[in-house]
């Protein structure tokens, strides 16, 4: 529309607030900023303030008459209502603006969300309610967003959904995530192709198996457990117990030998004692993921958990166990990542983080890379997938020297020898 972007907040004619709200203190800072934009706005009128995302659900009366100068309340990728108050205001035709939604210089790894929404209702997550059911973007059109990016320099894209592996489930005729892998996985120029959120119910046999067959897909499923006890998992409604986890992870790990695992777990859910707690322990002493993203349970008003549960976990209690899963995972980390110390293996440049050249392995891991010894080798550049060795290692991140400016070919026939990273 001819706008420019701009850091600073204060002078801008338009604000677009995007909100999560997955977790109450996310909506309580997004409901800050609007508080702080409505002191600014009093008395200029000319100015735009638009919210969009999660915390705009679809019942919006309430948000109304806490921010009466809000122009627009736009639920998750509802644009057009912004472009158009945007037009009104500033006199601009929005006309065909949309095809520009695709950022200009993306990051080498970006996102394209595939499924909005989710079907599942977990009693303590707010998602359900807001997104509203699981809608599966067409095929097509996830294409097309992918090949926009990588024409735009993007070689790493993650295809995002709150349960990706429904994907298509409300597609006629039917298509799920490993038919939708092939299509995207056709694009020249990409290298790498990710996913996330999965849910335990959902991965299926043919999802599995296209990570191990599909080169571009990369190695790395990150299956959220939440907890350790089947009295929690069934307060949560998470539709499976413990032994079924363990079973889809034996069987993930048979089909996909050097699978990187990720998980998500909730500590000091409703109820959850010291032995329920200590449950959610043993699976990650048996397992060892390579990351655990641990929230403390947060009460979430309109919830199930939120209706008909106590949150009776004290803060003390939930942080002394979010410590402690944290303490854990960082020996573990450390340990695997020592373990790495001398091997080899591609890493996907991003760019410089504190002045130094940095990248992913297929696996995700954070990888820097030392500056190559005058006139050895040209430094890497953001999108060129270079070899390296690693010389050095933290639980959170990987130091190593650059070995070929030239990345190893991975085909189908030897995917599984990619060394576990
Ligand atoms: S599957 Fe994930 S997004 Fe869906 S309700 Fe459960 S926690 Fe929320």
């Amino acid at each position: 529309m001819g706008f420019d972007s701009t850091d600073d907040m204060a002078n801008a004619d338009v604000v677009v607030l995007n909100t999560c709200v997955v977790r109450q203190s996310a909506e309580d800072s997004a409901t800050g900023v609007l508080g702080r934009l409505g002191k600014r706005t009093k008395g200029n009128d000319d100015r735009m303030i638009a919210v969009m995302g999660c915390m705009v659900g679809p019942e919006q009366t309430e948000l109304k008459r806490r921010f009466p100068y809000v122009d627009v309340w736009a639920r998750p990728q509802e644009f057009e209502p912004i472009l158009e108050t945007a037009g009104m205001k500033h006199g601009l035709d929005p006309e065909g603006c949309l095809a520009g939604a695709i950022p200009e210089n993306p990051n080498v790894a970006s996102f394209i969300p595939i499924v909005h929404g989710c079907d599942k209702f977990c009693t303590f997550c707010i998602i359900p309610y807001r997104r509203g059911r699981e809608t599966s973007r067409s095929a097509a059109d996830i294409v097309h967003d992918a090949e926009m990016m990588v024409d735009r320099g993007v070689k790493d894209i993650t295809l995002l959904g709150q349960n990706v592996d429904s994907y298509g489930h409300d597609i006629r005729p039917r298509i799920d995530l490993a038919d939708l892998f092939e299509k995207v996985h056709e694009i020249d120029g990409l290298e790498r192709i990710r996913f996330m959120t999965s849910h335990p119910n959902d991965m299926s046999l043919r999802i599995i198996e296209a990570i191990r067959d599909l080169p571009k897909v990369c190695e790395m499923v990150n299956l959220p457990f939440q907890a350790g006890d089947d009295t929690m998992l069934a307060n949560m409604r998470r539709g499976y117990t413990i032994g079924q986890f363990h079973d889809k992870i034996a069987q993930i790990k048979d089909i996909i030998p050097n699978v990187t695992l990720t998980t998500d777990l909730i500590v000091g859910f409703s109820g959850e004692t010291d032995e329920q707690f200590e449950r959610s322990m043993d699976v990650l002493r048996s397992v060892e993921f390579s990351k655990v993203h641990t929230s403390e349970y947060s009460y979430r008003e309109g919830t199930f958990a939120s209706r008909k549960m106590n949150d009776d976990v004290t803060r003390a209690v939930k942080k002394s166990r979010k410590v402690a899963v944290d303490e854990f995972q960082q020996v573990v980390q450390a340990k695997n990542n020592a373990l790495l110390v001398g091997t080899q293996f591609d890493v996907l440049i991003e760019g410089r983080k504190r002045g130094r050249v940095h990248g992913r392995s297929r696996g995700d891991k954070l990888i820097y890379i030392n500056a190559p010894a005058e006139g050895s080798m040209p430094e890497p550049q953001p999108g060129q997938t270079v070899q390296v060795e690693i010389t050095d290692s933290s639980p959170w991140s990987l130091e190593s020297e650059l070995v070929s400016s030239s990345s190893l070919a991975i085909t189908t026939a030897n995917k599984e020898k990619v060394p576990v990273v």
